[in-house]
């Protein structure tokens, strides 16, 4: 059985899906009996949906030209509304 330490070292990378699967299996099974841990999980997952959505790339310089051609098109950036 894991600690909760190593849950929590290994945490993002379960998250993420790039822990092995022996790995995963251990943690899953942790977090059936860890409150702290789940709730630990919960709030990660939250933090790095919200990191995320933060750190969307933008787009390649071609899409944005693209999208400064349609919008000029239309008058003025923006304008989709
Ligand atoms: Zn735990």
């Amino acid at each position: 059985m894991l600690t909760c330490h190593q849950v929590a070292e290994g945490a993002t990378e379960y998250m993420e899906g790039a822990a092995p699967p022996m790995r995963r299996l251990g943690v899953w099974a942790h977090l059936r009996v860890c409150r702290n841990c789940r709730e630990y999980l919960r709030q990660l997952s939250r933090t790095i949906g919200l990191a995320r959505r933060a750190l969307v790339p933008p787009p390649a310089p071609e899409v944005e030209d693209g999208l400064a051609a349609i919008f000029a098109a239309q008058g003025r950036p923006g304008a989709a509304e």
